[in-house]
């Protein structure tokens, strides 16, 4: 019998009754992702200043932490939903030489919008808990570092501390222990000796094809028309 060929029985019979109630197995994968971030410190430019980012993650990164810097202007899309294209086809081509560790933190702290790689620059690692054998973090390891952007007034450095975790579960004592690891860095931060102080600056924000200004040099096109340094490459705007 062809499967899809009417058979005279289904033209005679009533259809049966719709039941509103299946027997249904359940299937569920919670996921809970959340940051942190502190204040921002303005940190005086100069040369080798994004080397002295490192440094402020000292006494609190297990191992190597990775320098990331903000996405290049043809991979703009770029973002960690793997559903999503070109965005995720984008992020792993940036990514996927990353360490596994430095991957998941982008993960997190991207998904959650803690950092904005448009314009921000991450040094970050693992800060605290367990890696699984493939050295990707446990659900209950806590990540981050400190983020960086450069202010569009004074191109000065503006860098804040974040810290994220998650995946599958939570633990009781990770937000507490998050706020510490955040404190900490701060600290770090503030104790730069190029450090000017607690700052308080608008966040950068991207600008349209018809209104913004283009960086010259790394093509960043930001949405302050009265930027006069750009967020992400830290160089002078040239004006048209
Ligand atoms: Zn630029």
């Amino acid at each position: 019998m062809p499967l899809f060929g009417k058979t005279k029985k289904n033209h005679v019979n009533t259809p049966p009754p719709v039941l509103e109630d299946v027997p249904a197995q359940d299937f569920a994968l919670k996921l809970s992702y959340a940051a942190k971030s502190s204040e921002s410190v303005r940190i005086k430019a100069g040369p080798a200043a994004v080397a002295r980012l490192a440094r402020m993650l000292d006494g609190y990164v297990q191992g190597e932490p990775e320098l990331v810097e903000p996405y290049p202007v043809e991979l703009g899309h770029a973002a960690p939903f793997i559903a999503r294209m070109p965005g995720a086809a984008e992020w792993l081509t940036y990514h996927r030489k990353r360490l596994p560790v430095t991957r998941h933190a982008l993960e997190v702290l991207e998904a959650v919008d803690a950092v904005d790689l448009a314009f921000d620059t991450l040094v970050g690692g693992l800060l605290d808990g367990e890696l699984d054998t493939s050295g990707y973090p446990e659900y209950n390891a806590i990540i981050g570092g400190v983020a960086s952007h450069w202010d569009e007034m004074t191109g000065d450095m503006i860098v804040r501390a974040v810290v994220g975790w998650g995946g599958r579960g939570v633990r009781g004592d990770t937000d507490r222990n998050a706020s510490r690891l955040l404190a900490g860095l701060f600290g770090n931060i503030q104790a730069d000796r190029h450090s000017l102080g607690v700052v308080s600056v608008e966040r950068p924000v991207t600008g349209t094809k018809t209104d913004g200004v283009v960086c010259a040099h790394c093509g960043f096109n930001s949405g302050h028309l009265r930027a006069f340094y750009c967020p992400k490459c830290g160089m002078r705007m040239a004006r048209s």
